[in-house]
This record gives structure tokens, sequence and C-alpha cells, in this order.
């Protein structure tokens, strides 16, 4: 059997987002930025002596007084420009742009908050760094976390308690799912589990049994089997199991935007792993997002959002191992139980990162033939799905604010539009 095992982390590149002219002051690049505003003002005062110089230098009997006043014009005025742009270059200060970066959720994390003091960045930005680590440990789908015990509970008791944080966000996941006709699907931990996509390395030339995997699918569990009542949840379908990995970045981001509100910042972007939320401006011009080609380094597109937007690709490239020469990735049909295979990327513009998260998911699932109806189903507006073929799906409005970069030549076909 020939198999091979591809590590995602040199998969997943930096290129889903961009952040055009943004400057990054972390302390490295602080000492690149201070270096490079001493290099520009020498050179500007290097120009202004040796102009001053030449003018009172001129050699005796070269036909100039040496000791008349220097010519009014227009060499004064040049050498008022000049001035200016040095004091301009000596003193501008940074464009407010603070830029930070941590590893949460099996990710990196990058914050990217504009028009705040240092102090209060630095801050805010440690604030929220521990509120990813706090939510990462609560949620883990399979290392001992809240909701493993609720898991577990579930598999034993039918019924488990849980508090509120982690009840409104089941209760979240739940309503998802169920708007995306169970494509999006937060109980289908078991099945996730036996493809061995919890594992770290992933598996090595296994696909999962067989016997096991039919049975799964046969329980068909859903969030419809799910009862929240008080701080209780109960199921009535033995084959329930949560696993939250394609909603629980997005719902971070979105409580991590209510904290940067809290703390006052306005214009932010979080970005966990290329997947963002985007809150006002990035000064006088909106935030410009990259988007990820699925099967060549480099970006494929870019979007200019600004306001309250989130922007979430799914792809296959992201964490899978080939066995035989065929891709087995992460994203599983649940009405099948095996990847879904004819999509490669989904694309989802959103306002909150929760809904965004959750929808690329189902989109992936749904395919190149649903995608739409299940789009509408949960309110989405702006879609790009790239099938397994190379072709690009879109509705129109997603057409006209997406930009291929270079221009493609590969087939685009444009749904209706969405409602
Ligand atoms: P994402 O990258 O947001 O599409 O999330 C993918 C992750 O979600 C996988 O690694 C699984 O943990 C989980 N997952 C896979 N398939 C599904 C599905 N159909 N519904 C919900 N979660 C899924
Ligand atoms: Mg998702």
């Amino acid at each position: 059997m020939n198999s091979r095992m591809l590590n995602s982390s040199t998969l997943i590149t930096e290129l889903s987002n961009s952040h055009g002219n943004t400057r990054d002051y972390t302390e490295k690049s602080l000492l690149r930025h201070l270096l490079f505003r001493v290099f520009l003002c020498a050179s500007v005062a290097k120009i202004f002596v040796f102009i001053r110089l030449k003018q009172y230098l001129k050699p005796v009997g070269s036909g100039t007084n040496p000791l008349r006043k220097p010519p009014p014009l227009p060499a004064h005025l040049f050498i008022i420009l000049l001035l200016s742009l040095a004091a301009s270059a000596c003193s501008q200060d940074h464009d407010d742009a603070f830029h930070d970066q941590f590893f949460a959720f099996g990710t990196l994390i990058d914050l990217t908050l504009y028009g705040v003091d240092p102090a209060t960045a630095r801050q805010a930005s440690e604030r929220i760094e521990q509120d990813f680590q706090d939510m990462h440990n609560s949620w883990h789908a399979w290392q001992a976390s809240d909701l493993t015990r609720i898991n577990e509970q579930l598999a034993t008791r039918k019924t488990a308690t849980a508090d509120d944080s982690i009840l409104s966000m089941i209760a979240e996941a739940d309503r998802l799912s169920l708007q995306s006709n169970g494509l999006f699907n937060p109980v289908i931990g078991e099945l996730i589990a036996l493809w061995g996509f919890h594992d770290n390395p992933l598996p090595i030339g296994t696909l999962p049994d067989k016997d096991t995997l039919n049975r799964l699918v046969a329980q068909r569990p859903s969030a419809d089997d799910i009862t929240i009542e008080g701080n209780r949840i109960s199921t009535r379908n033995p084959a329930v199991r949560y696993d939250l990995g394609a909603f629980a970045k997005g719902y971070a981001i979105d409580r991590a935007v209510e904290r940067l509100r809290e703390l006052g910042i306005g214009n932010a972007i979080v970005n966990a792993g290329g997947d963002l939320r985007a809150i006002g401006r990035h000064g006088d011009r909106p935030w410009r997002i990259g988007i990820r080609h699925p099967r060549q380094p480099g970006i494929l597109a870019s979007v200019e959002i600004e306001g309250d937007t989130s922007v979430f690709t799914s792809g296959d490239y992201e964490r899978f191992f080939e066995v035989d020469g065929i891709r087995y990735h992460h994203i599983i049909d649940p009405r099948s139980g095996y990847p879904a295979d004819r999509t490669a990327s989904v694309t989802v513009i959103h306002g909150n990162a929760a809904t965004a998260d959750a929808a690329a998911t189902a989109l992936f699932v749904a395919g190149p033939d649903e995608w739409s109806s299940v789009a509408s189903r949960m309110g989405i507006k702006y879609v790009m799905l790239i099938d397994t073929d190379g072709i690009i799906h879109m509705n129109p409005a997603m057409q006209a604010r997406i930009r291929f970069e270079p221009e493609t030549n590969a087939v685009i076909r444009l749904s209706e539009p969405l409602p």
C-alpha cells in the first residue's frame, strides 16, 4: 500500500491574509523601522550640508563673490523642501498599526489593531491571548477539557451538565447545524476520530474499518438528537459526540472581537491561520484580504472588507493524508462518512465569524451542485467554491467584490443571485 502523510503545517501558508502596508510594531520590526528612519534623516541632512557647502566654498576668482548672500530662489525653495521632508521623516509617528502573534487552536493567531496607543494595544493583546488559551483548553475535542467531559457523560449517562459559556456555544453550533441541513454537523466526533484526524501525526496508510464507519453513519448522530434544558444537555442517540473543530475558531474570534470592543478598540483584525474577522478600517482605507489558492502556493484572489466582516475558508489542503494516491482530508460528509470529494476549497464572507466558519465547512460538504441552496438556508451572501476540477463557482455578488491576482483563466460558473 503506497501511502504518504503530509504535514498540514507546511501547507498552510501565511498568504491567506495580506495586510497591505500595515506596519509591524513587534520589537524586531520596530528596530528595522527606526534604522530606516535614521538612514532617511541622515541622507536628507547630507544633501542639505552638501548644498550649503557648495554655495559657500566656491573657489575665489571663479567669478562669484564668496561672501555674497546665498541665492534666494530656487535654491532656498529646494532647501526648504528638503528640510520639511527631513522633518517629516524624522518625526513622523508610526501609522498606528499594532501587530502581534501567538499560538492557539493549533494555529497562529495574528492580531492587528489600528489607531491604539502601544501600551493599550499590548494589554489588549495579552488579554486576547489569555482568552484564546482558556477557550482552547475548555473546548478541546480530544484532550481533557469541558467538551471531552460532556462527551463522556453523553456516552455513558446520556445527560451532561455544562456551564453557561459552553452551553451557549453548543446551542449556537446546534442551531447552525440544523440550518445547514446537517452538513455542518458538530456531533460527528466519533467519525472524525475514526478517521484519525484527531491524531498527531496523522495515520499513515490506514483507512477506517468499513463496518465501524457504516455503523456510525447509520446511527445518524445529529443536532436534532440534542435537548438542552437549564444547564443539562441530553441525547437519545448514543453516537452523538461533539467535535467543534469546524466552528470553534470562528466562535473564539467573535469572543475576541467582543473583548476588543469592551476595551474600546474599533479597528482590528483577528486572524486565526487565515480565517479572520475585521472590524472598522485600516486608517483611510479598507482592509485587504488575500484568499489562498487551493492547489498552488500563493494567493488566488483578494477582497477588500470594512465595517464588520469575516472571511473564512475551508480547504482540503489543510489536513490530509494520501493512500494509493487518493487524498483523504479532514472534512467529512456526514451522509457517507467519507471526506467530501468534489470540493477543493470554499470561501465565505459574512458578518460574524462563527456563522462564516460553520458555513464554509457546510458548503464544502454541499459541493458544486448544492452549495447555493445551503448558502440560502444559512443566510450567506458571498461564496466562492473551487471544485476538484479547478472550476470556480460563485454567486454574482461575490464576483463583484473579488479580484483575481493575477487574472485567472479558470472556468467561472456563476450561480443565480443568493437571496
Ligand atoms: P474547517 O476547517 O472549519 O472546515 O473544519 C474542519 C474540522 O471540522 C475537521 O478537522 C473536523 O474536526 C471537523 N469536521 C469535519 N467534517 C465536519 C462536518 N461535516 N461538520 C462539522 N465538523 C466537521
Ligand atoms: Mg469551518
